[in-house]
């Protein structure tokens, strides 16, 4: 569901700390930037790297039920023909003649009106042109609502026609669904998993990473029984959707659940319900769960001339599986865990930024401290002790300015420890300082000691 508003204060604070302490940059900003694009800096990628393992460990890695793949962006043009792609993957877009700015047309209904009439183009243009102002300009001359392809195009040596950067990962599931089925021993219900770049015309890209063109989404397909109960499927899915973003540091009041009303859902689908995160822009779609019935195996199977079918050899039947389709932008998840984390904390007169990240997704666990710089034995000290947990964990070493600076810097990125070496560690009892970014609290640690105490904390 596409509700989410314009940009505010709290959104802006998020956009400028990401880009000030290297989460992430707006893409190509030496060119002037381009289309609402973002590259992920150093703490960002350590950030949507931990998020990934941490999803594929929960619904690969754990479970007996799934399998996980890694299909091409670009496929053939007969896969985006038969899932209705090509003809129907559509945005509605309206441009205001005077400003000449483009808006979606019901995203732009909706935030005049409130109402939702996403799908009718004449009844958009009917609205729009029975007076609504144009949110930029105030003026009311609108053109009509006309749908827009979404599907971005592209050439491919030694290919007749266009390819398409795929716009979403689950047509490559669909595509190898009867290699996965002769070569693994799946037994139905079964999911397969895949995580991976997907690209959209969107007509307008905006609040930050929440709507880009090009994104990542994580995505699951899984297939059941027909004949089986699947209500229960279903609600489970969504549990593990709302336990995943919890895990991610979500407060449960700030999801909600939005069902889609039987009236607009797709001919094949039984039931479709977001997860909504509250965003500083409104709750605004985070995850998707489907029932997609068995529109897409039958659709390829129709499109291919190849049987996607099942065998239950228990039961000696044969019979095309339906399938429930969980799937989540790996972007809008990062977007979650960051707005979940950032406090602003007064401290002794000062204001303490922090990202309060859960400990598994922080990009940085350790960082480690000489007490003065211009110490060559406390600087070499804590080299070794770098060097010991570097290989374990993601750490940091930093000697620079003080050493309340140097913890400001790592609660501002979301660092668990902060590990301090002075001369009561070379000269007395080789203990550390740790000192624990939620509570401040500090501890003394003997160094042969750590690997146990971090493996107790971190894992
Ligand atoms: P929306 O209504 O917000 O456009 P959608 O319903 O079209 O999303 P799906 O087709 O269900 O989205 O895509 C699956 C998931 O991919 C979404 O739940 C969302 O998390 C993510 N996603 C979709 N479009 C984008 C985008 N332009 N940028 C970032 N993530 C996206």
């Amino acid at each position: 569901m596409k509700k989410e508003k314009n940009n505010n204060e709290q959104m802006e604070k998020i956009v400028s700390f990401c880009k000030r302490k290297g989460f992430v940059f707006p893409a190509c900003e030496i060119y002037g930037g381009f289309a609402n694009a973002y590259s992920y800096g150093p703490y960002g990628v350590e950030l949507k790297n931990n998020i990934k393992k941490l999803w594929w460990k929960k619904f690969v890695q754990e479970r007996e039920d799934m399998v996980g793949m890694d299909g091409p962006i670009l496929l053939n043009s007969r896969l985006w023909e038969a899932s209705g792609h090509t003809e129907g993957f559509n945005d509605a877009m309206v441009d205001c003649k005077k400003c000449k700015k483009r808006f979606r047309a019901d995203h732009v209904v909706k935030e005049l009106t409130g109402k939702d009439m996403e799908g009718d183009l004449a009844g958009m243009t009917t609205v729009l042109q029975g007076g609504l102002k144009c949110p930029e300009c105030g003026a009311s001359d609108w053109t009509e609502a006309r749908n827009m392809s979404q599907m971005f195009k592209t050439e491919m040596n030694g290919i007749d026609g266009p390819v398409y950067l795929r716009p979403e990962t689950a047509g490559a599931i669909f595509s190898d669904y009867k290699n996965i089925i002769d070569s693994m021993r799946v037994k139905i219900p079964f999911g397969v998993a895949q995580i991976g770049k997907a690209f959209r015309n969107e007509i307008v890209a905006r609040n930050f990473i929440f709507r880009t063109r090009e994104f990542e989404q994580m995505e699951i397909e899984y297939f059941v029984d027909p004949e089986a109960e699947w209500e229960s499927v279903f609600e489970n899915w969504l549990t593990k959707q709302e336990e995943f973003a919890m895990e991610l540091g979500a407060k449960k009041e700030d999801l909600q659940r939005y069902e889609h009303p039987k009236a607009k859902l797709s001919h094949y689908s039984r039931k479709t319900v977001d997860v909504e995160y509250n965003f500083p822009f409104g709750f605004s779609e985070l995850f998707g769960l489907a029932h997609r019935g068995d529109f897409d195996l039958t659709s390829h199977a129709n499109a291919s001339g190849i049987k996607l079918d099942y065998l239950d050899a228990v039961n000696n039947r044969r019979f095309v599986p339906h399938v429930i389709e969980p799937t989540v932008g790996l972007d809008r998840l990062i977007l979650t865990a960051i707005c979940a984390a950032y406090n602003e904390e007064a401290v002794e007169d000062e204001l303490r930024t922090v990202l309060k990240f859960p400990y598994k997704i922080a990009p940085i666990k350790i960082a480690i401290f000489p007490l003065l710089k211009n110490k060559p034995e406390l600087v070499a000290k804590a080299k070794e002790v770098y060097d010991m947990l570097k290989s374990e964990y993601m750490c940091e070493f930093d000697d620079n300015g003080n050493i309340g600076k140097r913890y400001r810097r790592q609660d501002e990125i979301g660092t668990p420890f902060c590990l301090t070496i002075d001369f009561d560690t070379i000269e007395k009892d080789n203990t550390v300082t740790i000192r624990d970014r939620d509570t401040m609290q500090q501890e003394r640690i003997k160094i042969v000691d750590l690997k146990t105490y971090f493996t107790e904390k971190l894992s």
